[in-house]
């Protein structure tokens, strides 16, 4: 029987992606619902082109949508409006898969009622699981729900764990004959730029991927290697291991996307072309496989592949991140605070690259740390930071 797949996020880059999947199995999977933010006439294109039951917009969009939808003869799809429809896409009783891939933490509660509700949902949304670690977990364990990593690293390092992993007991440790994860990281735009040069790089500059092309937010994380410092949480919250057993390693060509190391002296690696289609088909599919226009690997083009420590002197946020997951608790919910305000603001033109981790550094030490135990703590935690990283931002760090 076909799939309902409702897919947060359908007008970015991973949504985008993910219908380009679906265009290849339209006997397997529906698109039942569709959400979207700013870009409405983008979402009344795919409403016309895949006719989805739902489509969820902000209230100030529903007009705008409607009248789109009205136009193209489709005032039968039904519109919801704010979190609120997006919980409700999420949790709906006739979906089965949900793609997670809004933004930030906009993301949280409709990631966390999908995985409430047991769907089968494919994390793309990394600040989600960042914010929320331990609860989100717990709340897939309790309500059955496969979480399906998309982020290519974690969608590689799942496709390289032994079976039975999940199953095995949960303490922090490397289990089942792991000892080490290698997560790799393409080392962004500025890989090569001194300390000075970084003062000065644009918004434009730093969402020119080398490898990769992704919407801007994460394309400014990856430039800050704070990308690697949110993976490096969701990988420890993913495969319930403490943040000393995951080395970074620097791999500008992006054709293995993470590894794993076994007691035995084995490391086993995914590799493929750095196309998201192949991780989003994983975790889509899983356990089978799905055919994908992936082009299959040309190890005699890719014939030097390179790696490097990352460094954290020109890369400080890799280092807040990961005391961040050290500390525990509310911590990594004010780095991803602090660090989307820094980077709207760098992306505004309001301040220097190399103030994004200023800003995230100054919100942690402004902000007691206490237990993250409840949706509602984590929520607080997130507008204190972000009103202490607004403040710095105004201030330009004065
Ligand atoms: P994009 O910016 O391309 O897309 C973001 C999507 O979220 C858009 O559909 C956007 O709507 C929607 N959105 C933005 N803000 C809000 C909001 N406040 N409320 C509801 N919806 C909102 O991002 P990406 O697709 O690149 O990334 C999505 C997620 O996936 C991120 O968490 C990212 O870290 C993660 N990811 C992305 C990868 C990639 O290759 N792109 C790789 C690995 C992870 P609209 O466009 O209509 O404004
Ligand atoms: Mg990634």
């Amino acid at each position: 029987m076909s799939q309902s797949v409702c897919i947060l996020g359908v007008t970015g880059s991973i949504g985008q992606s993910t219908l380009k999947i679906l265009d290849n199995h339209p006997e397997e999977y529906s698109v039942f619902a569709v959400t979207a933010h700013s870009r409405i006439v983008e979402l009344a294109e795919i409403c016309k082109q895949y006719h989805p039951k739902v489509a969820v917009v902000p209230s100030k969009k529903v007009d705008e949508l409607r009248q789109l939808l009205i136009l193209a003869d489709l005032a039968d799809i039904e519109i919801l409006q704010d979190e609120a429809g997006l919980i409700a896409v999420s949790e709906h009783p006739q979906v089965d898969v949900v793609m997670a891939a809004i933004v930030g933490a906009a993301g949280l509660m409709p990631t966390l009622a999908a995985v409430k509700a047991g769907k089968r949902v494919l994390l793309a949304n990394k600040e989600a699981l960042v914010m929320s670690g331990d609860l989100m977990m717990q709340a897939a364990r309790d309500h059955h729900a496969a979480l399906l990593p998309v982020d290519s690293e974690h969608n590689a390092i799942f496709q390289c764990l032994p079976e039975g992993y999940f199953q095995a007991e949960r303490n922090g440790q490397p289990k089942m004959g792991v000892s080490r994860i290698l997560l790799t990281a393409s080392g962004g735009p500025f890989l090569n730029h001194t300390l000075e040069q970084l003062q000065s790089v644009t918004p434009a500059q730093a969402c020119k991927h080398p490898n990769w092309s992704m919407g801007q937010k994460i394309s400014v994380d990856s430039a800050t290697l704070m990308n690697k410092g949110l993976e490096l949480i969701e990988a420890c919250h993913l495969f319930s291991i403490s943040e000393h057993f995951v080395t970074v390693v620097v791999h500008p060509q992006s054709i293995i996307h993470s590894m794993v190391q076994y007691v035995d002296g084995s490391t086993l690696a995914q590799m493929g072309n750095p196309d998201m289609c192949t991780p989003i088909a994983h975790a889509l599919a899983w356990p089978k496989r799905i055919q994908t226009h992936v082009p299959p690997l040309d190890l005699f083009v890719h014939s030097h592949l390179n790696f490097q420590e990352p460094d954290t002197l020109r890369f400080p946020a890799l280092k807040l991140a990961r005391q961040a997951m050290q500390s525990g608790g509310l911590a990594p919910a004010i780095l991803n605070a602090a660090n989307e305000i820094a980077v709207a603001a760098f992306l505004n033109n309001q301040l220097g690259f190399s103030q994004i981790p200023q800003i995230v550094e100054h919100t942690l030490s402004r902000l007691e740390n206490s237990a993250a135990d409840s949706i509602d703590v984590i929520l607080q935690a997130d507008r204190s930071a972000r009103k202490i990283a607004q403040q710095f931002v105004m201030n330009k760090g004065n």
